[in-house]
């Protein structure tokens, strides 16, 4: 089914923020044509951390993660458009850099899995849970003007 407006979760990580890679992330999604609908930079505590890790709890990386998330402000943001959950992903690179290709924001930033720059939701369904636990507010509705040179 086409959706033009699936939402997910994207995240610059709090390496992202101190390289001043923000604008350069932003950018990239601004420019395929997704639509920011909230965006906030927010320092979290690593309770709010673990619970948007929870799925990986136990792995043995878990506790140097929340270590790693809490040590900085993030950048918090929902994008919108057509397959953003998967065409995210595709922009971000694989988890680990060394797989990531380059054109990726990971394969062009980032060398280490533990330090990797950015996060994007990796299924709608995490999307829409990710995106309620960082925007309880929710998010913002305005009208893109540039959809229908966007989508068909
Ligand atoms: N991570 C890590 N070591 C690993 C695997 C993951 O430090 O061996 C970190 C890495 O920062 C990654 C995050 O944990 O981005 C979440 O892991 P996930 O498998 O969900 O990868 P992602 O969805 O971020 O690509
Ligand atoms: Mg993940």
């Amino acid at each position: 089914m086409v959706n033009n407006a699936e939402r997910t979760y994207i995240m610059v990580k709090p390496d992202g923020v101190q390289r001043g890679l923000v604008g350069n992330i932003i950018g990239r999604f601004e420019g395929r044509g997704f639509k920011l609908i909230a965006l906030k930079l927010v320092h979290a505590t690593p309770e709010h951390l673990e619970k948007h890790y929870e799925d990986l709890e136990g792995k043995p990386f878990f506790p140097g993660l929340i270590k790693y998330m809490a040590a900085g402000p993030v950048v918090a943001m929902v994008w919108e458009g057509l397959d953003a959950v998967k065409t995210g992903r595709a922009m971000l690179g694989a988890t680990n850099p060394l797989a990531s290709a380059p054109g990726t924001i990971r394969g062009d930033f980032a060398l280490a899995v533990g330090r990797n720059i950015c996060h994007g939701s990796d299924s709608v369904e995490n999307a829409e849970k990710e995106i309620k636990l960082w925007f309880p507010e929710g998010t913002v509705q305005y009208t893109h003007d540039l959809a229908g040179w966007i989508f068909e």
